[in-house]
């Protein structure tokens, strides 16, 4: 995994001249500071895509897309963030340093060569194992296909891999530190996580093994386990299969997203590349990032149980939200893709595929199945089986086409249905970003304190120690801020890294748009006063509470006493300010 220390990182990042690098793909006028254009990554007639070349940021008032120059490569290029500061490098004649690792870089590079190892050793072992390549056969894999996807088999033994990586040289600590081994409860050391189990690589968007999933041979429980969340980790951004799944999303235009890792392995031997599954959890919104960057066509093929059913439907408000273009896949009772296959053949799934429907159609035959719609109450609830999914799509012209077809399965008026539509839209208008935005809720310290952590990210760690979660109460940067916390936690802060952890396009949308604003940082500002101004509001809000309180006949000194030092408290800060 060609890993970049933060250094070469920041180095590439200030040798590229982003106006240079964005200018080669979309013309540019000046605007005062920016420079302004028609956004590439959305429809429209007026500009509303700028480039800061001072902040070395781009973002699209728009849609809501922006970040750096890697981001812009990862967007329009579809290339990953690895690929980005591969190119841009060369671009700048950079050459990626030897030596000097960052220690987080480090440890990632270390927790993957213990899982290579371990991978290495899992395979051989399954290749004398009759019982568990025998289940694999079983499944209806060919041993070429269990060989390319890695298979491997985890002994009915405490330690075989504890043994054979300690003896490589590995720490205990570190193979527990990489999921594969678990302290013991008493007496101190460790043991084997994945036990008597077939084992399938996970692997990241690069092709590295970061986990594994294992599946019991025999009886006992759990019948699945996956390795743990850790520093290579996270299984809220790992898609299973992406490594090989991308270039045939790239090729066929579209990504098929199904339930399990069997279910791709099976559609993989048969030829269908494009298809990957979540591991262990549903799709999140870092998810639809990672597919975003190659299609925005998702084919959603989960089992035809009510559990599938339903994880299905929540992908698909997910994705339609993210801006998707969604279809639904259903195949008959009982099969899951990987039986489906496996049964009836890859050219029999093909075509299933192709008749795969549109996401509407397939909630409102859904929604029709389940009500009566020859009554007014099951009219009603009908709609409610489709609408808050539409209220979901981001665009209004979209959003209001399907309403004709809802109208005539319903046989109801489409006025009736619009409005139903508009009112379930205002009801979720904070999440779909349909109507001009309100007034700026940002404050001057939340906006300069965000500015000032971006651009002085050595200075961030002490600064954002001392917020507090009370300093955030209520404020509109508050995911902004946590993000940032999450991501000093273990990285260097930075625009991208805080844009990737904020689940919501409007907070992604919030941040960018605070970095790219025109107003300079107050001369006299640190900061400290930022944080000043936080903690200030923070009293007065305290303050306002207790006078409420005091109003409502609590009388008691201690309150009062409170009262008086808080408003103290606030005077004696402005004074501050204004020595300064
Ligand atoms: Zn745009």
């Amino acid at each position: 995994m060609p890993v970049f220390p933060t250094s070469f990182i920041e180095q590439v990042r200030t040798s590229t001249d982003i106006l240079d690098l964005v200018g080669n793909y979309v013309p540019l006028k000046r605007a005062g500071k920016n420079f302004k254009g028609l956004c590439p990554f959305h429809a429209e007639k007026t500009p509303s895509f700028n480039v800061s070349p001072e902040r070395e940021i781009f973002h699209c008032f728009g849609c809501g897309q922006g970040g750096d120059a890697f981001k812009f490569l990862m967007l329009y290029e579809k290339m990953s963030f690895t690929e980005a500061v591969t190119h841009l490098a060369a671009r700048a004649g950079i050459s990626p340093p030897q030596r000097s690792v960052a220690p987080e870089d480090r440890e990632r590079g270390l927790l993957v060569k213990l899982y290579e190892e371990a991978a290495r050793l899992f395979q051989e072992l399954l290749g004398k194992n009759p019982r568990a390549l025998g289940y694999l056969e079983g499944r209806g894999l060919t041993r070429d296909m269990i060989e390319k996807a890695g298979f491997g088999y985890a002994p009915d033994s405490w330690s075989t891999l504890l043994d054979h990586l300690t003896r490589k040289g590995a720490k205990p600590d570190a193979i527990a530190r990489a999921g594969l081994a678990v302290p013991r409860r008493e007496g101190g050391g460790y043991y084997d996580r994945f036990r008597n189990r077939v084992v399938i690589p996970i692997r990241n968007e690069s092709g590295k093994i970061v986990a594994f999933g294992g599946r019991l041979l025999g009886p006992g429980e759990p019948k699945y386990l996956n390795s743990p969340e850790s520093p290579i980790y996270n299984k809220s951004r790992i898609l299973y299969g992406f490594d090989i799944a991308k270039t045939a999303i790239r090729q066929t235009g579209f990504a098929i997203l199904m339930e399990g890792y069997l279910d791709c392995i099976q559609a993989y031997q048969a030829g269908i590349e494009h298809a990957v599954a979540c591991c262990g959890t549903s799709l999140t919104a870092a998810h639809s990032r990672l597919l975003r960057r190659y299609t925005d066509r998702v084919v959603v093929n989960f089992d035809p149980d009510a559990a599938g059913e339903a994880a299905a439907a929540r992908s698909i408000d997910l994705l339609i939200e993210e801006g998707f273009q969604v279809s639904v896949l259903s195949l008959p009772p009982g099969k899951d893709p990987d039986r489906f296959i496996r049964e009836e053949g890859g050219a029999r799934y093909r075509e299933r595929l192709e008749g795969a429907r549109s996401f509407v159609d397939y909630l409102i035959d859904r929604s029709a199945r389940s009500a009566d719609i020859t009554t007014p109450r099951g009219k009603v609830d009908f709609l409610n089986g489709v609408l808050p999914t539409l209220a979901r799509i981001p665009n209004q012209v979209e959003r209001v086409g399907y309403v004709s077809r809802l109208a005539e399965r319903a046989e109801i008026s489409d006025a009736a249905v619009v409005e139903e539509l508009r009112r379930q839209v205002l009801a979720r208008a904070h999440r779909v970003d349909m109507t001009p935005p309100p007034p700026d809720p940002v404050k001057p310290a939340e906006r300069d304190l965000i500015r000032w952590l971006l651009h002085s990210p050595d200075d961030a760690p002490a600064l954002l120690e001392d917020v507090d979660e009370e300093d955030l109460e209520g404020l509109a940067t508050a995911p902004i801020f946590k993000a940032m916390k999450e991501v000093l936690a273990s990285e260097r802060l930075s625009t991208e890294r805080v844009l990737d952890r904020l689940a919501g396009e409007a907070e992604r949308n919030l941040l960018t748009r605070i970095a790219l604003e025109p107003a300079p940082l107050g001369p006299r500002q640190s900061p400290r006063d930022c944080l000043n101004r936080l903690r200030e509001q923070r009293w007065r809000r305290q303050l306002s509470r207790l006078r409420a309180k005091l109003a409502q006949g609590s009388d008691d000194d201690s309150l009062t006493a409170e009262i008086q030092s808080l408003a103290r408290r606030i005077e004696s800060s402005g004074r501050m300010e204004s020595l300064n």
